[in-house]
């Protein structure tokens, strides 16, 4: 799943934070070096916009030995900077909670953990389909994600209850832009892309 289309757009390349700025407009400020972008001050998000996309992701724990829980590599990367899916450092776990990396922050716990350690990198490909809104501002859908993680799934088509903490906003008719969460732990991102996708596909059975 790693595998790149040839549609899809760079939202980073490991070189630039041209794409991304702070959440009040000001410029995007963390830390490049070696070909990833590592956490420095404030949450990031991306200029460019979706609704429904495929979002591959790449990232890195720091090793943090002596922390647990939500202190242990915190951050994380929020769809239409509307819905967390959870970065931390939760290798070893058998049973992965609503906390937990790779889960839909307090909503959906990863179906497994497939968590790489501290200091490998790791995958996600986020399959997303944006909350379904009518003219009159009435949710008719809410948002649904499928999750890979290292390439393997860990939700599997989810109906999200709406947006998780920390959302941007609760325009969920709106496009919105990938955020990446500084949640104050030195957690590194890079290779960054998203496909969008058409919201839906032909209703003809034979159009040739
Ligand atoms: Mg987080």
């Amino acid at each position: 799943m790693s595998h790149r289309p040839a549609n899809a757009i760079t939202l980073f390349d490991g070189t630039s934070l041209d794409g991304w700025r702070q959440v009040d407009g000001q410029a995007a400020i963390w830390e490049i070096a070696d070909g990833c972008m590592t956490v420095t001050s404030g949450n990031i998000v991306s200029a460019e916009q979706f609704t429904d996309a495929w979002v591959h992701v790449e990232w890195r724990e720091p090793d943090m030995p002596d922390k647990t829980g939500q202190a242990k590599g915190n951050s994380g990367v929020f769809l239409q900077g509307r819905y967390e899916i959870q970065v931390l450092d939760s290798y070893g776990w058998e049973v992965p909670g609503l906390g937990d990396c790779g889960a839909i922050y307090n909503q959906f716990a990863p179906l497994v953990n497939v968590c790489k350690p501290a200091r490998e990198w790791q995958t996600y490909d986020l399959i997303f389909r944006a909350a379904r809104v009518d003219d009159s501002g009435q949710v008719l859908s809410q948002a649904r994600v499928t999750v890979l993680q290292n390439d393997q799934v860990i939700h599997n088509n989810v109906e999200l209850l709406g947006p998780t903490g920390g959302a941007l906003d609760e325009d969920l008719g709106q496009p919105g832009p990938l955020l990446l969460q500084d949640h104050g732990d030195l957690v590194s991102y890079r290779n960054i892309w998203l496909v969008h996708l058409p919201q839906q596909g032909s209703d003809t059975y034979d159009p040739h």
